[in-house]
């Protein structure tokens, strides 16, 4: 049974009673008002016949193959430990993939060694760039409309492979893990394993904006965003395209991933990244740490609430620990990021910090954060803002 709950509502913040999911995140549901979806998932992956999924993953495969193709599937490949992993154990199946990477936004120079690491597994790799000058026109906007600087990679890491897909006259795209499994979304999508218009439209998190809405708002001509959008509903048909996520298939574990990543070759962060727990993710994208500054601004949570209920599921941590750690490092001012300034890296947006603080304010939900008696946000002398219900009861 779920609650019928005002998820914007200060008063009602409340936390998962297993791990530390404020009941603010988008599509999370909660269980008798104590257990959120994404636990309840977890704990049913118990009872999956993960055998019987392996036989149906082959012949998922073998039924969408072209054979005129030399590939089996397309691999979307940002060149991160997850998608290092899916390769890796793409290839270990015995079959060929074509990976394709569509460029991030600021490449890190960790994040281009960690693609090149990929390429010599021994595949064949696709770099597919957007144009920068206008990319950073919708950086700008996005994070000004919908408060999302990485709206365009987003969109973009899910349409280039379908484009390309079509065009090399691949059918199938073998994605990474389900997000909406490993982080709890509506329960009718539970055991949905397919992605395709309607699943990047529902949970890709596009914000309710589209390319065609960039077009109109921005005045861009479409054909500028032919990589935005996804290709037509005859062009899907004609090439049968499906997408599947290997982690309905195979156990997902992103601790794992990064593990066998880094036995072959993966390079991970000095310390822990800014902004996070682990060394090992984000590692490709400066802009990324400001998109997760923006999630806690609108629900109180970011990556560190993110890994810490990973890992809290997988008995790694405990509630109590966890608390800590999103006290300590979660939710802070996204002051540096992978060794880039703040500053630097809004400058590729022609974004000043005074005006990226006043966006920062204008998408905080205050509801949320301790304000003076006149109603504006209370901050340190960091840029930190202070959660109402900080001790994550
Ligand atoms: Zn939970």
């Amino acid at each position: 049974m779920n609650l019928s709950i005002d998820k914007n509502n200060s008063e009602n913040l409340r936390y998962c009673k297993k791990c530390v999911m404020p009941i603010t995140k988008p599509d999370l549901e909660f269980y008798d008002g104590k257990i959120c979806s994404a636990c309840h998932f977890f704990e049913k992956r118990k009872e999956i016949d993960w055998k019987k999924r392996e036989e149906r993953f082959h012949e998922i495969l073998k039924k969408n193959k072209n054979p005129s193709s030399p590939y089996d599937c397309i691999v979307p490949c940002s060149g991160g430990k997850d998608s290092t992993y899916q390769t890796i154990k793409i290839l270990e199946l015995g079959y060929k993939p074509l990976c394709v990477n569509a460029s991030t936004d600021k490449l890190s120079d960790l994040g281009r060694y960690n693609i090149e690491n990929l390429k010599k597994l021994g595949v064949d790799f696709i770099e597919v760039s957007t144009n920068p000058n206008i990319r950073r026109r919708i950086n700008k906007f996005t994070l000004e409309t919908v408060g999302d600087i990485s709206w365009a990679e987003h969109i973009t890491i899910f349409t280039i492979p379908v484009r390309i897909a079509i065009q090399f006259k691949i059918p199938l795209i073998v994605w990474g893990e389900n997000p909406q499994n490993e982080n709890g979304g509506p329960l009718y999508k539970e055991d949905n394993h397919i992605l395709d218009r309607s699943w990047l439209e529902e949970f890709g998190g596009l914000l309710g904006l589209r390319s065609t809405d960039i077009t109109d708002l921005m005045s861009i001509d479409i054909k500028e965003l032919y990589l935005y959008t996804y290709p037509s509903n005859e062009e899907i048909k004609n090439n049968k395209s499906t997408g599947i996520f290997l982690g309905h298939f195979f156990p997902w574990d992103g601790e794992e991933n990064a593990k066998i990543a880094i036995k072959n070759g993966f390079k991970v962060y000095h310390k822990n990244i800014e902004g996070s727990i682990v060394n090992y993710e984000n590692l490709d994208n400066a802009q990324m740490r400001i998109h997760d500054y923006f999630k806690f601004l609108k629900f109180g949570y970011d990556r560190v609430t993110d890994w810490c209920c990973w890992k809290i599921r997988r008995d790694r941590l405990t509630r109590d620990e966890a608390k800590e750690l999103v006290i300590k490092y979660g939710g802070k001012y996204p002051i540096n990021y992978l060794g880039f300034e703040l500053s630097e890296i809004l400058n590729e947006i022609d974004c000043s910090l005074d005006e990226f603080n006043l966006i920062c304010d204008k998408f905080t939900n205050k509801k949320l954060f301790k304000c003076n008696n006149k109603g504006e946000l209370i901050k340190d002398e960091n840029q930190n803002l202070i959660l109402n219900n900080s001790k994550f009861d």
